[in-house]
């Protein structure tokens, strides 16, 4: 049996994932569980997953878990990390949204859990901090990302250094036929209405200026160790093949499935084994059309932001993510217009001043100067269009 605990249990991937160790009692157990202000779910998931400590972000939320709650309860980013290390735990589904999620993974590494990671933000900020560590503490790191479970599964048994190509699909989110002009004036309630995946508000955005697929590159780097010009990308509107690796004999292996969250989520929890899933099969004749194309990087710049900061490496993907998550925040309270987005991450990426090989304080220190920055241009009102 498995004991796990799920930190950001109240999101999309969190909740999914508590869908599946509900088919499964005999196999997982819930020991930790963490929300940011939803105290309400985190108190109906306490109730029926019983676990042994809780965490809430929110102090304020304390409270209305004391009361009720069968469980340890602690709060703010201490209780996160006791949670991520908690004795009881082998392995640690971290399901939180933004950097917010790269000190508990730190910190579930170093206390030898095992990680099933859907928190990208983690990666794409501190890649070579984490996976050092990942190495040094002999744990796994499971992706979640659809594309990196595709790519992990195509990966199996094989030799990686035998990879020519790996390709990320892309389903173009919701914009992908717009004119500049129609991007610019994008409305957050279009923004939200992706066409393909159902998911939480922030990777929403992110999937409609193509940053979530930029983030998946340098996922991809540091989950393989595949050199940024061997990743491409390629539009992929059905969102059935979900990547593909190319071999120096040319053969390709390709992971295809429904786009469902619950088969990547349950594969990452019960890899080597495959267990029932008793979500809808693929019926290829039912699809029809399997369309490819490839991206548009100038209408899409963010795409290009990424493949340079990651090919650039030290500080700059930090400082490229906390400027994409304070900008995604002020798209969704209408602060900002969706083409400030690209605009804010490029920006921020231009005056940083880089360290090469940073650590993890140096990390999160640029983590919240970055947001800092990033906020005062929004609030100051000095984004400049190009
Ligand atoms: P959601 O917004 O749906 O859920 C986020 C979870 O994190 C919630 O439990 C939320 O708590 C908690 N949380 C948010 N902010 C904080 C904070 N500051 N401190 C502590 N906890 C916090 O996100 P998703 O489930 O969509 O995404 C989670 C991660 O998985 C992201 O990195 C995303 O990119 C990645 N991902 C998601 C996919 C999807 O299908 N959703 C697919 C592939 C990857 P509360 O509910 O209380 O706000």
């Amino acid at each position: 049996m498995k004991h796990l605990s799920v930190l950001g249990s109240t999101g999309s991937i969190g909740t999914q994932t508590l869908e599946i160790v509900k088919q499964f009692p005999d196999e997982f157990k819930i020991v930790g569980l963490t929300a940011n202000k939803n105290s309400d779910l985190l108190l109906k998931q306490i109730k029926e997953f019983k676990p042994k400590a809780v965490a809430i972000m929110d102090i304020s939320k304390v409270d209305d878990l004391l009361n009720f709650s069968s469980a340890k309860v602690y709060s703010g980013i201490e209780g996160l990390n006791r949670i991520a290390a908690m004795q009881e735990a082998d392995t640690v589904v971290n399901a939180l949204v933004g950097s917010i999620g790269i000190d508990p993974t730190y910190n579930a590494i170093k206390n030898k859990k095992n990680i099933a990671l859907a928190n990208k933000e983690t990666l794409v900020a501190a890649g070579s901090v984490i996976m050092e560590e990942v190495k040094k503490n002999n744990v796994s790191m499971m992706p979640i990302d659809s594309e990196h479970s595709a790519i992990f599964q195509c990966l199996n048994g094989e030799n990686i250094k035998e990879v020519s190509k790996i390709t990320i699909t892309c389903s173009g989110g919701p914009f992908k036929n717009h004119t500049m002009q129609q991007l610019e004036n994008a409305s957050v309630h279009d923004a939200l209405n992706h066409p393909t995946w159902n998911m939480g508000n922030k990777i929403t955005i992110d999937s409609a200026t193509l940053m979530n697929k930029g983030f998946e590159v340098i996922e991809a780097h540091w989950l393989y160790g595949i050199d940024y010009e061997k990743i491409k990308i390629v539009v992929h509107p059905q969102s059935i093949v979900h990547s593909l690796v190319q071999f120096d004999d040319k053969s390709v292996i390709a992971q295809l499935g429904l786009p469902d969250m619950k088969i990547p989520i349950q594969y990452a929890l019960t890899y080597p084994k495959r267990f029932q899933n008793f979500s809808k099969s693929l019926d290829l004749a039912e699809i029809k059309n399997l369309e490819f194309s490839e991206p548009d990087f100038e209408k899409f710049s963010c795409l290009k932001y990424a493949y340079e900061a990651g090919t650039v490496g030290g500080t700059l993907p930090a400082v490229m993510n906390a400027a994409n998550e304070i900008a995604v925040l002020a798209f969704l309270e209408n602060k900002i217009r969706f083409l400030d987005i690209p605009r804010l991450i490029r920006k921020m990426m231009e005056e940083h001043n880089l360290i090469k090989n940073p650590d993890l304080k140096d990390i999160l220190e640029i983590d919240k100067k970055t947001k800092e920055e990033t906020n005062k241009i929004i609030e100051e009102k000095l984004i400049v269009e190009s």
